[in-house]
């Protein structure tokens, strides 16, 4: 049995994506800035993929740019809200301590430049309140940026309530909302968010495509300049197959929402409970406001990147932490962010489920989890020392 349990990291392609990809090749391969009729026939299917897209975030289509995917967004709204901030002499950021690194690499590169940001602490039920916020808001802070839904261990923070008080204040706020759109209801206006960045890859759709969200008036920055393309903020021909996907996608993930989300959270909510079971493992991530898919545990006394290869051989893909993080020797950040000591962190386990998994999917990691955490713990220094008294059990 091949299970996949990766859909944080990426999703299958689903069909009605994949065929509504193909008239782009064969039919609508012209260049949307052409002006003879191949071109502007290209340029009324982008602009009708726009429309779309739009009406599912409960935008205008003239607020929507194409980009490449979430983390050209996320450095896009960031930059954008910091050059504005700049010329206004405000140079304070307010962020959590566990966004993705397109938000916090980027956040990094401004801090260099002079900019001050705050990190909210997120040790308290694994995700922030709109209090925290409203208590960081500064004179010159000239971005709030939160992401809706952490991508490792599936918090969902409150955005309307730091929307509503990021527009009393009149600070910008950016979310990245790659890991909840496709997966929970999105208003943008009703949530007073004025940025907004999306991935299609994390909702069925193709990879190397997403989009920005950006209200109305609020000025943005190129972060790749050229051509005229997306109203002069985003040059590059317009990747209009993997726009169809993605649109294709978005609507039947937002018309499906509801089934999906019951479906999805019914077997997230059996697989957490199967693997409470494990003797020394913690549940990662907020347990009440959490994304339908995520499942994220740490295990002590065991290796979290062993315990993929292990599953991996016995059929399951699952991820430790973020598959970015992977690779370094260090802890993903978000679990120190949530207060895991570094050995506890190491022992981590994330399994992302999407709509097209079963509960014969999920009886399989049941049974399999366990043996292998139980075969891994055995053959762990760290675990004898544990089991003898040598070491104390933080889980
Ligand atoms: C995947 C992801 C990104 C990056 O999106 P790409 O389209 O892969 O660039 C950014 N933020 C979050 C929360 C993600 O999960």
């Amino acid at each position: 049995m091949q299970v996949y349990a990766d859909n944080a990291a990426t999703t299958k392609i689903s069909d009605a994506a994949l065929r509504a990809m193909m008239p782009c090749f064969e039919t609508y391969y012209g260049n949307p800035s052409s002006l003879h009729t191949v071109g502007q026939e290209a340029k009324e299917v982008l602009e009708d993929a726009r429309a779309r897209v739009a009406k599912c975030l409960g935008c205008e289509p003239r607020e929507i740019y194409f980009t490449s995917g979430g983390s050209e967004a996320d450095n896009q709204a960031i930059l954008s809200a910091a050059r504005l901030g700049q010329r206004k002499g405000k140079m304070h950021i307010i962020s959590t301590a566990f966004e993705h690194h397109a938000v916090l690499h980027t956040l990094q590169k401004l801090e260099k430049e002079g900019f001050s940001v705050t990190y909210l602490d997120v040790t308290q039920n694994h995700n922030i309140t709109a209090q925290q916020v409203k208590d960081a808001l500064r004179e010159d802070t000239c971005l709030v940026t939160v992401m809706f839904a952490n991508n490792e261990i599936g918090s969902i923070l409150p955005i309307a309530e730091i929307g509503a008080i990021c527009k009393e204040a009149g600070i910008p706020f950016h979310t990245d909302a790659v890991q909840a759109v496709g997966h929970l209801a999105i208003d943008v206006k009703a949530m007073n968010i004025d940025m907004l960045s999306l991935s299609a890859h994390k909702f069925h759709g193709p990879k190397g495509v997403g989009a920005l969200y950006c209200r109305r008036g609020f000025p943005l920055t190129n972060v790749i300049d050229g051509g005229a393309q997306e109203r002069g903020k985003r040059a590059g021909t317009e990747n209009l197959p993997g726009i169809c996907g993605m649109v294709a996608a978005l609507e039947e993930a937002c018309t499906n929402l509801e089934a999906n989300t019951a479906k999805i959270t019914a077997l997230r909510d059996k697989l957490i409970a199967g693997l409470s079971q494990i003797p020394h493992c913690d549940l990662n991530g907020d347990r009440v406001n959490r994304l339908p898919g995520n499942v994220s545990f740490c295990f002590e006394g065991i290796e979290g990147e062993a315990l993929l290869l292990m599953l991996d051989m016995k059929g399951i893909c699952a991820s430790s932490g973020s598959a970015c993080t992977s690779g370094s020797l260090d802890p993903s950040h978000v679990l120190l962010a949530i207060g895991r000591v570094h050995d506890v962190a190491h022992g981590s386990l994330r399994l992302s489920l999407s709509e097209y998994n079963t509960d014969e999917e999920i009886d399989h990691i049941l049974t399999v989890v366990p043996q292998v955490v139980q075969t891994l713990r055995n053959m762990s220094p760290v675990w004898r020392d544990l089991m003898t008294g040598k070491r104390e059990f933080i889980l």
